[in-house]
């Protein structure tokens, strides 16, 4: 299956010169969504993966199906104010000021391996923060799975040592 057919490029959203990818159209199609993530199950089973981890919101329809495909479970990570137990907190920046991810404290048991996953990755700084968040509470990051890697955004730069797979790649 040709993945790429399923996704909806926009240009000039959320601001002109962005060319957004959209999967909603992959998600869409049944057929094409499963494949899609019994491809990424090919290309992580050999992780050793204990949980997946997934940031809000498009890391949610990667990840939790990737999780029941794998036989393991799944953690959120989520904006500031969404988690309603105790949390821990790690803040990034945006062009325009910051904002931060939080995870439960109590999500991650320490030494387990953690796979996450997010639908794209651009310039990393999701990941780079959910990494922080997962070793903080004694995680080890087993790898990072995307459906998408925008080359071009050199994401993985901030990524160094981890695992990286991704389904289709944009140069
Ligand atoms: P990063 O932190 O710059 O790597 O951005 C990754 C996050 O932004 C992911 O959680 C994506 O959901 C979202 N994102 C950035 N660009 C796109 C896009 O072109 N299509 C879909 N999501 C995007």
């Amino acid at each position: 299956m040709n993945f790429k057919d399923y996704i909806r490029v926009i240009p000039d959203f959320p601001q002109p010169g962005i060319k957004f990818k959209d999967i909603t159209p992959l998600l869409n199609d049944g057929p094409a969504y499963k494949e899609a993530i019994a491809a990424l199950k090919e290309l992580v089973k050999h992780l050793e993966i204990d949980v997946i981890a997934g940031p809000e919101a498009r890391g949610f329809v990667i990840g939790a199906p990737l999780a029941l495909e794998l036989g393991v479970g799944f953690v959120p990570i989520r904006k500031k104010g969404k988690l309603p137990y105790e949390t821990i907190e790690a803040s990034y920046d945006l062009e325009y000021g910051n904002d931060s991810l939080t995870m439960h404290v109590d999500a991650i048991q320490p030494g387990q391996r953690v796979l996450i996953a997010d639908d794209l990755l651009a310039t990393g700084g999701t990941i780079a923060t959910s990494v922080k968040l997962v070793r903080q509470l004694g995680g080890t990051v087993a790898g990072a799975a995307f459906l998408i890697e925008l080359g071009y955004l050199t994401g993985r730069d901030k990524l160094e040592g981890i695992d990286i797979v991704s389904l289709l790649k944009y140069e």
